[in-house]
């Protein structure tokens, strides 16, 4: 069997929701990675009781590691350091080296914050984050706080602990010295090789992959070897199967599979996202984008702009919410407006129209349709949505769309769909597309 690991992510604050947890995912995808095997992760305050049955959880389940988040700090409602040493059966000591460590860099802190802070509580301070469990390895600090990997006393049993501060630009950049360690090494030994690949599909209801997987396991591929799991992101497919080196042939018999029953729909073979395929089939035809948006209100500029570089071919966008921003700013005719509604064909057009001329762009993209919650007609319920793109040389691709959720979500899948719509475009696709094939 291989190693097996869990995850404690301390803190109330992230217990509460007011910081929503990026270090268990974050550490669960490294984990992954190492060919460790990931089986719970468990949120807590900062209560040592319950940090300690967290812990203790971890060692009556028999995993190799465990991984904890959070409460290294300076201040006396940070625990962590001392909870694992009690757990670990290990006293609490003063390591020298590590406080004159934490000193150093507390002094160049002393230079920035000047005479604002006062020397006994930064001496303090100091002194707490450098009382470690006796025999702990000891991770040089990011920030202040010093990780450890510490292993059972050895007349205990149990999991090796990993310590990491709860800030993510901390706990990140420490990772890989926590993997360097002694203590992880001897996880490491027991770990077993697992590859992994993402399929994404769009277009199509995620039954539909159930039932291929099915069709799969009785054309006689060996699904029992492939850990697949499927999810439903942002409107999109994500097929992601992890296997063992002697499945290599059945997860591509698997793929394969896939690809002859969805080929239309089977947009990623290898990880990228359908924002990094349209960002790089724009450059290699060097051509620009531009938007005008109404119910997404600049949710897909955003969406363009989030990858470096994009200016290259972003060169803007308008959001045009009110009927009057969308002739003044896109040049839509009001006439069209009010004979048809805004939120129709028509619309979506000369809004794509008006985005590429006024902003100078090869290609224009427009968006007009119904969030919700109120707004909705019989003829035009909430989540119908509206999309045009005009291509550079007189194509265009226009889809009418009927999008479940609410509000979030029918502007988050509206840029979902234009995305989509933008690749196809792009790929030489502007005819064809199905309005049958609606996530
Ligand atoms: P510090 O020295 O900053 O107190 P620490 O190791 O004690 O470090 P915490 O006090 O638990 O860490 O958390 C400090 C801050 O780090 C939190 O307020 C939060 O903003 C961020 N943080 C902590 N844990 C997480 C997490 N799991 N996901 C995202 N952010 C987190
Ligand atoms: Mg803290």
């Amino acid at each position: 069997m291989s190693a097996r690991a869990g995850i404690v992510v301390t803190g109330t604050e992230v217990l509460t929701g007011r910081v929503s947890d990026r270090n268990g995912p974050w550490v669960s995808e490294q984990l992954s990675g190492l060919g460790i095997d990931h089986t719970h992760t468990i949120l807590v305050g900062d209560r040592d009781e319950d940090m300690l049955a967290a812990l203790e959880f971890f060692r009556t389940s028999g995993v190799d590691l465990v991984v904890t988040s959070g409460g290294l700090g300076p201040t006396e409602d940070d625990r962590t350091a001392e909870v694992v040493g009690r757990f670990q059966g290990r006293e609490m000591v003063l390591d020298e080296p590590t406080e004159a460590r934490i000193w150093e860099i507390l002094q160049r802190m002393r230079v920035r914050w000047g005479a604002a802070l006062d020397e006994d509580a930064v001496r303090a301070a100091n002194r707490k984050q450098a009382v470690v469990p006796r025999g702990a390895e000891i991770l040089a600090p990011v920030g202040t706080a010093p990780g450890l990997v510490v292993s059972p006393a050895p007349d205990s049993a149990g999991p090796v602990v990993v310590v990491l501060p709860g800030p993510p630009r901390e706990l990140q950049p420490m990772w890989s010295d926590a993997v360097a360690s002694e203590g992880f090494a001897s996880v490491l030994a027991r770990a077993t090789t697992y590859r992994q690949s993402m399929l994404r599909l769009f277009g199509i209801p995620e039954s539909e992959i159930a039932a291929t997987l099915r069709a799969a396991r009785d054309g006689g591929i060996d699904i029992d070897a492939l850990e697949i799991t499927t999810c439903l992101r942002r409107g999109e497919i994500e097929v992601v199967t992890r296997w063992q080196p002697p499945a290599d042939a059945a997860y591509a018999a698997l793929e394969d599979f896939v690809r002859a029953r969805h080929a239309d729909t089977l947009f990623s073979d290898d990880g990228t996202s359908v924002d990094q395929q349209v960002a790089s089939l724009l450059r290699s035809q060097g051509l620009r984008v531009a938007t005008a948006e109404s119910c997404t209100a600049g949710l897909l500029a955003a969406r363009l702009t989030e990858l470096d570089g994009s200016s290259a071919y972003f060169p803007g966008g308008v959001v045009v919410y009110e009927n009057e921003a969308k002739a003044d700013l896109a040049g839509v005719d009001p006439a069209v407006i009010a004979s048809v509604g805004a939120v129709s064909r028509e619309v979506a057009e000369a809004l794509a129209d008006g985005a590429r001329a006024r902003l100078g762009a090869d290609i224009g993209i427009g968006i007009t349709g119904i969030a919700g919650p109120g707004g909705g007609t019989e003829e035009k319920p909430v989540g119908t949505v509206w999309l045009s793109v005009a291509g550079a040389d007189g194509t265009r691709l226009t889809r009418h769309v009927q999008l479940p959720g609410n509000r979030f979500d029918v502007r988050d899948r509206s840029t979902t769909v234009a995305m989509h719509l933008l690749r196809r475009v792009l790929l030489g696709g502007a005819d064809g597309i199905s309005e049958a094939a609606e996530g």
